[in-house]
């Protein structure tokens, strides 16, 4: 959907007016319409965990608000919380980082936003590993560069083949932005599969790396993470590497993201800053710091929980008749072909002619929210997000078999 110019003569700016309203937001409306008239709907959209915020960050918020921090911070983030994204950087991913190279934001979204804004000039093209999170995409064209999507095929684990990077890289390519493990495909990169990508980059010396690492800490059966300027030390200069508190410690609302990079790069993502939203909220910057300093036992223990979770969503999905679904990596999503249900009709005869109409019969006729592969560019597919109890998913599953049985 597109913003639309109403009778009152408002005039939406050019910028915006070929960017669509998420069509995940849209199903989520629809779901709650749902919940309220009283069904009992299962909403297997959210890119949130459903774990609760850590103790030690929420009480080091209700400090921070009793000893008066309060007030504006410098503009991209404490002295102390750069020193706790610095010691992240380097404890976990091997990257050494100074403060002036970190920068932070109302969350990972705002920094890759900061980014597209400090960087691109009307026609700069920024490659796109597709499927992908909805947002890129917009994020690019709202900075008025243009996204070039690269398609990474099923076959392929969903991962972007290192030729078809190749042939998609033109003069005028500023980014390519690179999501592991991935929303929605949930698919992960290992080094061995991480590195023709970046042999690619080293020979294209015009073109930056965004890696957006959200999901870092959601990687299955043992498959250690690698974050690219960390494997690749020559290409450190010319990579934003991305990452949050929102998705690792479930602080999603807190809204605090941040970013590590060549110093240029990150003075030039303070300006855009500093003339939209200053800093991250001074509250929210001191649960990061406790989230980032204090115990990390967590992080092992949901990433066993959603491994269990995963298994079960995949076992269950591969079970019936018409979905296909491979084993993701890593994040909290499974992204499940339903070629083989295009075609069917439903009991009212309705036919599913397109993984939208998959979805929307799931939702009405069988209280499952997911959302259509269509949405992020590659169908028929579906995302599935299994950041929700097993007691919840089992039922899900067992409905969406349900349901698919009454295909005919
Ligand atoms: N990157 C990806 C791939 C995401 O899925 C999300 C959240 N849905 C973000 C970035 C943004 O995270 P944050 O809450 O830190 O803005």
């Amino acid at each position: 959907m597109t913003v639309q110019a109403p009778a009152t003569g408002f005039r939406p700016a050019q910028r915006i007016s070929a960017i669509g309203v998420s069509e995940i937001l849209k199903i989520g409306a629809v779901a709650q319409r749902l919940k309220r008239e009283g069904r009992p709907v299962i909403v297997l959209g959210a890119g949130e965990p459903d774990f609760d915020t850590p103790d030690h960050a929420k009480d080091a918020a209700e400090r921070a608000i009793r000893a008066g921090q309060t007030k504006y911070t410098i503009l991209d983030g404490t002295p102390e919380l750069k020193a706790a994204i610095a010691d992240k950087f380097r404890r976990e991913n091997d990257l050494v980082y100074a403060a002036d190279e970190i920068t932070a934001g109302a969350g990972a979204k705002q920094v890759i936003h900061n980014a597209f804004m400090a960087t691109l000039s009307p026609g700069d093209e920024v490659i796109l590993a597709a499927p992908y999170w909805t947002s890129y995409a917009d994020m690019v064209r709202i900075a008025d560069g243009t996204p070039v999507d690269v398609l990474c095929r099923d076959h392929n684990g969903f991962r972007l083949d290192a030729a078809d990077l190749e042939r998609a890289i033109t003069p005028r390519t500023r980014w390519l932005l690179l999501n592991s493990p991935s929303n929605p495909t949930g698919a992960a990169y290992s080094a061995a599969q991480l590195r023709p990508i970046l042999d690619v980059l080293k020979r294209h010396p015009h073109v930056w790396l965004m890696a957006d690492d959200i999901y870092e800490h959601l990687t299955y059966d043992g498959l250690p993470f690698v974050t690219a300027a960390a494997l690749e030390p020559s290409l450190k200069s010319r990579t934003l590497t991305v990452n949050g508190i929102s998705k690792a410690y479930a602080m999603t609302g807190w809204r605090v993201g941040y970013g590590g990079g060549p110093r240029e790069l990150i003075a030039a993502i303070a300006v855009v800053q500093s003339q939209s939203t200053t800093n991250p909220s001074s509250v929210s910057q001191a649960a990061a710091i406790a989230a980032l300093t204090g115990p990390q036992g967590i992080l092992v223990e949901r990433r066993a929980a959603f491994q269990r979770r995963r298994d079960i969503v995949v076992d269950a999905l591969n079970a019936i008749d018409g979905i296909v679904c491979r084993r993701p990596e890593g994040a909290f999503y499974t992204y499940a072909s339903c070629a083989g249900l295009i075609g069917r009709r439903a009991p009212d005869g309705a036919v599913i002619d397109s993984d939208s109409a998959f979805c929307r019969y799931l939702l009405e006729r069988h209280d499952v929210a997911v959302v259509p592969g269509s949405c992020f560019g590659l169908a028929p597919y579906f995302r599935l997000s299994y950041a929700t109890s097993e007691q919840n998913l089992r039922e899900a599953v067992k409905r969406i078999a349900r349901a698919c049985r009454e295909l005919s």
